[in-house]
């Protein structure tokens, strides 16, 4: 069989545990005899991490801006705990994710994978919403603090021409708590910007919903901004026929209950936080969402939502098979492929992007999956639980059927 070309090289960025064990799984199988892989490899393990002392981390961030398109398997964020049963580390190395986030600017994206056989908890959702999360500010970057006594807080801008900029926040006769947070443009507009590409390039609705009846000022500027930048996708989103569609937070949670899915759903940091681990939950599965890092200069990074699956790779070092699910790391693949396809003009990896999610699809419709999602199936599905090393000789048989 003729392999699928590259031109230009996809950021593959390593990982580790139980999906590093995956992530050579699906290359071996899935990926290598298909594709001609033309792939910079970075290894962001814990233990690479701390022997370059995290440049590399910067330096594979800096790849995927470079070259535009990276795939990530999940890694460790060392807490106290991460730093007693890795006693070599130097430091507790910050989030990887964290680090390439800040390098790309870029907002997160996270889809479910919908299966016939899995259906969502709430029963009209027949299409997958897409959650796109602020990853800046708000309560993320606050400030707070509590005080015993009456008294009164203000809050003092100090600009670096001089002037000053004063607001009393509240006068207490007792106790009190309190909390100083803010956005800042320049943030707010790449979040829209990333917003409106992602919905172009998907071909989907969005919605953006935030509180502003309420903070008429703070909430009030995302609103604005996101008119603002807008206008500048009015047009393609009018001949793709999609729309943007701003409303207040109560009112899109009751209308994302009520809806059957297929848009993109823009939110504030806090709600996005909040709002994913719903969606997620109540489409399945955390094994089965995707997750893409945009920049506002449209540079992607492609992964899975989950972690490094650690109470799995445990087991899988005593030397047990275990069936851990491969699919959200096989659709970072999928998507890191099809889109190097699309900015290069490449057909064939296109397709071939295509044709591993078809062949993974297919697997787990046939009731070929693994264990967490057994439970999920619904009555009369005829689904099997395998290991993830059947699971994925099985993907690999049908993908080859696919391509011939
Ligand atoms: P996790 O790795 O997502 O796993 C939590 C639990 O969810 C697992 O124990 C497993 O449940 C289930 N699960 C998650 N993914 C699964 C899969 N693919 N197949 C089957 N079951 C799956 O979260 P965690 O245990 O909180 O975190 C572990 C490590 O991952 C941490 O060091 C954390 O820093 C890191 N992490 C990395 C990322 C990232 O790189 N994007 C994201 C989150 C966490 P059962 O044990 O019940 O089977
Ligand atoms: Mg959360």
């Amino acid at each position: 069989m003729l392999k699928v070309k590259m031109t230009t090289p996809i950021v593959e960025m390593d990982g580790d545990e139980m999906t590093r064990i995956l992530w050579k799984m699906i290359k071996d199988e899935l990926i290598l005899p298909f594709v001609e892989l033309n792939s910079e490899y970075y290894d962001l393990g814990l233990l690479s991490r701390n022997d370059t002392k995290d440049q590399i981390t910067v330096d594979a961030a800096n790849a995927n801006r470079k070259y535009g398109v990276a795939v990530k398997c999940a890694t460790i964020t060392p807490n106290k705990q991460r730093m007693e049963e890795y006693p070599q580390l130097t430091e507790m190395w910050k989030s990887p994710n964290g680090t390439i986030r800040s390098i790309l600017d870029g907002t997160v994206f996270r889809a479910p994978i919908l299966i016939d056989s899995i259906k969502p908890v709430v029963r009209n959702w027949t299409k997958p919403i897409t959650i796109a999360r602020h990853a800046y500010g708000d309560i993320y970057r606050a400030v707070d603090f509590k005080t015993d006594e009456p008294g009164v807080a203000t809050i003092t801008f100090k600009g670096e021409s001089g002037g000053e900029h004063s607001v009393t926040v509240q006068k207490v006769e007792g106790p009190a708590i309190w909390q100083g947070l803010h956005n800042k443009e320049s943030s707010i507009r790449s979040f829209a910007h990333a917003c409106f590409k992602y919905a172009v390039g998907t071909r989907q609705d969005l919605w953006f919903s935030t509180k502003d009846t309420i903070a008429k000022v703070y909430d009030g500027y995302f609103k604005t901004i996101f008119e603002e930048v807008f206008t500048e996708y009015e047009e393609e989103f009018g001949r793709l026929g999609i729309e943007y569609f701003y409303t207040l937070i109560d009112d899109a949670v009751a209308r994302v209950i009520r809806s059957d899915g297929g848009y993109i759903w823009a939110c504030k940091n806090y709600d996005g936080d909040v709002m994913s681990d719903m969606v997620s939950t109540a489409f399945g599965s955390l094994a089965m969402m995707t997750s893409v890092l945009v920049s506002p200069d449209g540079k992607y990074e492609y992964e899975a939502a989950h972690g490094t699956v650690t109470r799995h790779y445990y087991k899988y070092l005593k030397g047990e098979e275990t069936s851990t699910n491969p699919v959200a790391t096989i659709f970072a693949w999928s998507g890191g492929l099809r889109k190097r396809g699309e900015l290069d003009g490449l057909g064939d990896l296109v397709k071939f992007g295509d044709a591993l999610e078809k062949a993974t699809l297919d697997t787990l419709n046939g009731g070929v999956m693994t264990k967490d999602l057994v439970g999920l199936a619904e009555p009369g599905v005829p689904a099997r639980a395998v290991s993830s090393k059947d699971f994925i000789a099985a993907i690999r048989t049908r993908l080859q059927e696919i391509i011939a």
